[in-house]
């Protein structure tokens, strides 16, 4: 069987970290499959969905560089969804209903306060035909639900295993809105049908969503797919995602944070995983290494400071080749093989190169706590041409003339000549600097 996919979703907002993973685990199982994967855009919602939003969701999955092969919207499909709601009509399945949502709301409290679950009791199904003229002649609308049949509902979840539901525990959806538009629900099976989706991998919080979609297919004629949901993420306790990375937009993690597509997609991709998280610098091996058995159902916790660690590891492991242009794009062409390779073990962040290289080509104001040893080093300094054991030798011969070691010898050097107690390693940053530099920034003189 070939696997065919989709990754659905609402243009109603930006791609957040938890869509994005659902976006990424979907991607990795289908490229693992050599399957196909249609992106479908569930755009029913006229008034909240927004063409912005739909070019914002594509522009963050193209930039995670998850692909797709086809692609098709909702709103397109209206036709079609009309022809099979007739049907579902037709064969009984579906039934008017003239509550409003105040009285919908009213019974809910009502079963609650009574130690009830919150299902819809089906009062439509005894209106009368007079009742219902009544409703109709005072100019209400129906809203159609979908009649679940109370008999057990089962599948083997990919992720979760074994899940039951009974259709008597739960309420019959609602599939048409008053104003006769169809809901995500109906609409999302008779794609999932008509596209010929082999699995569903989307979050839990479609678990009971699922359990009312199975009944659907069936009423459609169709076998339902294979199911997986993946668990949601938590922060690190095990709460609710936080406010700071949790609500970030995969664009702000971008474009605020300037993290690397590839940080994001590390961590996504093995959070919630028996697989140890690790930088990598491209999907491959994600896709080589993917199997949804390996993920929990436990809820996948997300520490925002790992994301951190994995974009300094990604920067660092990145050859000069493949960030060139990126750093052109942030104005640094000037930085070449050796700079880069000097300055990007210290990165945590691509613009962090912004602030090495302003200490490797100043001006930077020395700091000179020992002005006689400095003056040692000005006048120890060996003969240019400079290469990377430059350092070295210099830093030997000063052990050997002052009897300085360890912190003493190396820090007043590293403060004299960045200005700064810590940094990137002083043999290549030796260089970057340069000669000239070096003797300035020695001599204390001012815009070295
Ligand atoms: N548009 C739905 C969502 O974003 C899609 C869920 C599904 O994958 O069926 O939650």
């Amino acid at each position: 069987m070939s696997v065919k996919v989709r990754f659905a979703p609402s243009p109603t907002g930006m791609l957040h970290v938890g869509n994005a993973r659902t976006a990424l685990i979907t991607w990795l199982f289908c490229r693992s499959q050599d399957g196909h994967f249609l992106l479908r855009i569930d755009d029913t919602d006229r008034e909240r969905s927004k063409a912005e939003y739909e070019e914002a969701i594509e522009d963050s999955l193209t930039w995670l560089g998850l692909n797709w092969d086809e692609k098709a919207n909702q709103k397109d499909r209206l036709a079609r969804y009309d022809e099979q709601i007739e049907f579902l009509k037709e064969s009984g399945r579906l039934y008017a209903c003239y509550e409003t949502p105040e009285e919908l709301s009213l019974k809910r409290k009502s079963q609650l306060s009574r130690g009830k679950p919150p299902i819809y009791d089906r009062a439509a199904l005894e209106l009368t035909p007079e009742e219902i003229a009544k409703y109709e002649a005072e100019g209400r609308s129906p809203h159609w639900r979908f009649k679940l049949n109370h008999a057990p509902i089962e599948w083997n979840d990919h992720i979760r295993g074994e899940v039951k539901f009974n259709g008597g525990d739960l309420s019959d959806p609602v599939v048409l809105r008053e104003d006769g538009s169809p809901l995500y629900h109906l609409c999302s099976v008779i794609d999932d049908i008509d596209f010929g989706i082999t699995h569903v991998i989307r979050g839990e919080d479609h678990v009971s969503n699922t359990a009312t979609h199975v009944q659907m297919f069936e009423a459609l004629g169709a076998t339902p797919p294979e199911f997986a949901h993946n668990a949601l993420i938590s922060d690190a306790e095990g709460g609710k995602l936080s406010k700071r990375l949790g609500s970030m937009s995969i664009r702000d993690l971008r474009d605020d944070e300037g993290l690397e597509p590839m940080a994001i997609s590390s961590l996504l991709a093995r959070l919630g995983t028996s697989d140890p998280i690790e930088a990598f610098t491209s999907l491959e091996p994600l896709i080589e290494s993917f199997d949804l058995s390996k993920f929990s159902r436990a809820s996948a916790k997300f520490d925002p400071a790992e994301i951190f660690r994995l974009n300094a590891k990604i920067l660092h492991d990145t050859d000069y080749e493949d960030i060139r242009q990126r750093l052109q794009a942030i104005g640094r062409a000037d930085i070449d093989r050796p700079s880069w390779e000097a300055i990007s073990p210290n990165i945590e962040r691509l613009s962090d190169v912004e602030d090495w290289w302003k200490v490797a080509k100043g001006p930077v104001e020395p700091i000179i706590e020992e002005p006689e040893y400095i003056a040692e080093a000005l006048a120890q300094l060996p003969p240019t041409p400079w290469t990377e054991d430059t350092w070295g030798e210099w830093t030997a011969k000063l052990k050997e003339t002052t009897g300085r070691k360890g912190k003493a010898l190396f820090m007043p050097l590293r403060q004299a000549l960045t200005g700064m107690a810590h940094g990137p390693e002083m043999d290549k940053l030796l260089l970057l600097i340069g000669p000239e530099k070096v003797q300035n920034r020695l001599s204390s003189k001012k815009a070295a």
